[in-house]
């Protein structure tokens, strides 16, 4: 089947989904990490970046608010880069745990096997494997600037974020050194779990997000920039990680529904990305129980409906300009 869509009917998608999903309600702000607990719940936003750059924005969509785990996706991806898609599967997996984001036993029942790099033990190993070794400078030079890439503009370290973070990190703390026990971790041990929790306190916006999952939907190429910053082949590979793992144990329910892969962080905010149409990214703090975003979920999810969009779908879909 053949399927067009006008900017036009993407545009107002937008608005109605962000106008419906301001009204929902429930979930709360994650409080395991101080600063997280304080962010106000009200703050909404909704922005949709096609693969041609054209960007559409509802509400809050300036609001720097913390990456948190959507910063595994970019340093996957940079560690790609460096090492290829079939390094990254070598040497950390592509398997959903279908365990909480934070989870030990996780590893412990994988021990054999590596795991995902979209769970903090598969991205403490990605941290660790981003290139040059030993150099925690040039590392966190590569892994932001990466970030700068795929969005065309830089993330930036919210510094009482990540002091709260690094003083309440202690089950990531034991995930490193359980990492180290089974020879799953490829540089020093706190450094890289430092990179981690840094990267993951990173400030950005949904308007951010939206370009850097519709980099990933246009094959590597930044739609705003005109950069290319990753090879084509690994699209497919990011996208395949996001749809099998990006919401944890509730990733299954959540592509089900949806019909879109898209990765989130208990910062609030949630990376949509429909290969070869467009990246969407909506941030609202309060989550579920899995720590997921509860207002963003349902924006995302409203969009798709309404534009009868779904990845699996059996329909080649075109967007033209009105
Ligand atoms: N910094 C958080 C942690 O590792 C990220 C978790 C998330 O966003 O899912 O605990």
């Amino acid at each position: 089947m053949e399927k067009i869509i006008t900017h036009d009917q993407i545009k107002q998608a937008a608005k109605e989904a962000f106008e419906e999903a301001s009204k929902v309600t429930g979930g709360k702000n994650a409080d395991y990490i101080p600063y997280l607990a304080n962010i106000d719940p009200n703050l909404f936003g909704l922005t949709v970046t096609l693969t041609d750059g054209t960007t559409y924005s509802f509400g809050d969509t300036e609001y720097k608010f913390g990456i948190e785990s959507v910063s595994k996706v970019p340093t996957a991806i940079l560690a790609m880069i460096q090492h290829t898609p079939e390094g990254v599967l070598k040497q950390i997996g592509a398997d959903a745990t279908g365990l909480p984001f934070n989870s030990v036993f996780a590893i412990l029942l994988e021990n054999d096997h590596p795991s995902t790099p979209l769970v903090n033990a598969g991205a403490i190993t990605a941290c660790s494997m981003v290139a040059p070794q030993g150099d925690p400078q040039e590392k966190w030079k590569a892994i932001t600037g990466n970030i700068t890439d795929l969005c065309g503009s830089a993330p930036q370290l919210i510094d009482e974020l990540y002091e709260s973070e690094t003083a309440t990190n202690f089950n990531n703390r034991a995930i490193s050194w359980l990492l180290k026990n089974y020879n799953r971790i490829y540089d020093e041990v706190d450094m890289s779990l430092d990179l981690y929790t840094r990267q993951c306190s990173l400030g950005i916006t949904a308007s951010q997000l939206a370009a850097m999952g519709a980099t990933i939907a246009n094959d590597g190429t930044n739609p705003l920039t005109g950069k290319q910053v990753f090879a084509p082949e690994i699209a497919p590979k990011i996208t395949t990680l996001i749809a099998t793992v990006g919401f944890y144990q509730h990733t299954g329910d959540w592509l089900y529904t949806s019909g879109i892969p898209a990765k989130t962080g208990v910062g609030g905010g949630v990376m949509g990305v429909m290969p070869g149409l467009f990246g969407i990214a909506a941030f609202a703090p309060p989550l579920d129980d899995a720590g997921n975003s509860v207002k963003a979920q349902a924006a995302i999810k409203l969009f798709m409906q309404k534009l009868g969009l779904g990845i699996f779908n059996n329909e080649k879909v075109t967007i033209i300009s009105d």
